[in-house]
């Protein structure tokens, strides 16, 4: 039966659950209070990465935060502040980084992604999705220190066990994959099962794709209250209009914890802050690597280069720290021969808030005392690959159908 259905959030998440949900046949509305335009869906990286199956709790995450607390220019930082819901979180992180919890948390991790991925590539086959840049030569993990280099192959090793293939390369075989640039490394894990794309031009097209399909997208409107009666939304108010809907799915990011608190839900999430600088001129950087001492990602989308990174819990807030940009540029440096990153580019650099949750899986899926709402949430560093199978997964239980994937670990209620 068809739905009048309502997506708050207009990001990766809530784009791709408008977009099964028009084509599971209901009437979809996006509401997004920003201009749609930029943040953490518009500055990341780009990488579909099955190959991420360890999750940011995992063990020592906690020390290494406590070490870089005091460093302005760490890529991991927490900023100590005595907020409830930060508190919170914090601690359920802390419960969340044991090696039990980090095993459980992999085929999951796992099984959403490759989901994903095969939906990114069911969508590049869709005519409505020619210009899509999307590249699958894999993703390469750089490392200069035989410390950095041993932690990542024990990684692969445990993704080789999930299934997920990649090679070692010495600096001969990084030559041959990486034929644009020289790279200064001592070796790189090669994973085969990633791909890329230029954030950008995926979110144009989605956007086109469901005005074209009579999806209604509301800008520069915020969601402030919902009036709830026994056990539904009735209404959601938002700056300027009252309105009424069937299903409301909530997809706000970062922000999602205020809003659920107003429907009467404790969702762990923090903003993990992003920064990106692109770099227009040549850099003849041709494969997707994370550089692993510098703990950033490069990417080469179209027109242009992106390096990106920082993982910064310092609340909800744009503001740009110029000591990380400048160490992301550094980073780089050092593991591209002769790289120019220009100044006008590291000026020009922007940032984006991923939506953390405590335990690096997702949020999707129903709550018990609101049946008329979903949540598609919390995806921190792997947003942009999940989009495809979280929209998948909310349409389907929109639409009273089995999912794809059995969700109860991605549940909205779970504890830590
Ligand atoms: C530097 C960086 C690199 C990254 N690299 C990668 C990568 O390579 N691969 C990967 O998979 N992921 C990556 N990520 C993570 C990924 O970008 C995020 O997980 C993803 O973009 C989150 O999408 P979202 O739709 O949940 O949130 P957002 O994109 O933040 O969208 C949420 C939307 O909700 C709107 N909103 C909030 N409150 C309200 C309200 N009250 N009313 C109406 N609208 C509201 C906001 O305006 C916003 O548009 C990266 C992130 C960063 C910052």
């Amino acid at each position: 039966m068809a739905k009048k259905v309502v997506v708050i959030g207009g990001g990766i998440i809530g784009l791709c659950s408008a977009y099964y949900l028009q084509k599971e046949g209901h009437q979809v509305t996006v509401i997004d209070k920003s201009s749609m335009d930029a943040g953490a869906s518009y500055v990341n990286a780009g990488y579909l990465t099955p190959s991420h199956i360890i999750p940011l709790a995992s063990p020592g995450m906690i020390s290494k935060g406590l070490k870089y607390m005091f460093n302005s220019a760490s890529p991991f930082y927490m900023k100590p502040r005595l907020d409830y819901d930060f508190l919170k979180w914090a601690w359920a992180f802390k419960k969340s980084s044991t090696p039990k919890k980090v095993d459980k948390a992999m085929p999951l991790i796992r099984d959403i992604n490759l989901l994903s991925r095969d939906l990114y590539d069911e969508l590049k086959t869709d005519i409505a999705f020619k210009d899509f840049h999307y590249e699958r030569k894999g993703l390469l993990m750089y490392f200069q220190t035989q410390k950095e280099g041993d932690h990542e192959i024990k990684v692969a090793e445990s993704a080789k066990r999930l299934g997920l293939a990649s090679s070692i390369l010495d600096m001969e075989g990084i030559s041959k994959v990486e034929t644009g640039i020289s790279v200064n490394a001592l070796g790189a894990v090669h994973y085969h099962c990633d791909g890329h794309t230029t954030p950008l031009n995926f979110m144009k097209l989605l956007k086109a794709n469901l005005t074209k399909n009579g999806v209604k997208i509301l800008k520069n409107e915020a969601v402030i209250d919902f009036k709830i009666t026994k056990d539904k939304i009735k209404s959601i108010q938002t700056t300027t209009t009252n309105y009424h809907f069937d299903e409301v799915v909530l997809a706000t990011g970062s922000w999602s914890g205020n809003l659920a608190k107003k429907l009467k839900l404790d969702l762990r999430i923090q903003a993990g802050k992003g920064y990106c600088i692109d770099e227009l001129n040549p850099t003849n950087i041709t494969m997707p690597a994370i550089l692993l001492e510098a703990k950033m990602a490069v990417t080469p989308m179209i027109g242009f280069t992106r390096f990106a990174g920082t993982m910064e819990f310092s609340g909800i807030n744009h503001q740009i720290n110029k000591k990380r940009v400048n160490a992301i540029a550094d980073g780089a440096k050092r593991f591209y021969n002769g790289l120019q990153i220009n100044r006008a580019s590291s000026a020009n650099a922007s940032c984006g808030l991923r939506p953390v949750s405590p335990d690096g899986l997702p949020y999707i899926g129903r709550v018990k005392h609101l049946n008329n709402l979903s949540i598609a949430t919390g995806h921190a560093m792997m947003g942009w690959s999940l989009g495809p199978a979280t929209g998948k997964l909310i349409a389907e239980l929109i639409s009273d159908k089995v999912t794809s994937l059995n969700i109860s670990s991605y549940s909205p209620l779970r504890t830590f």
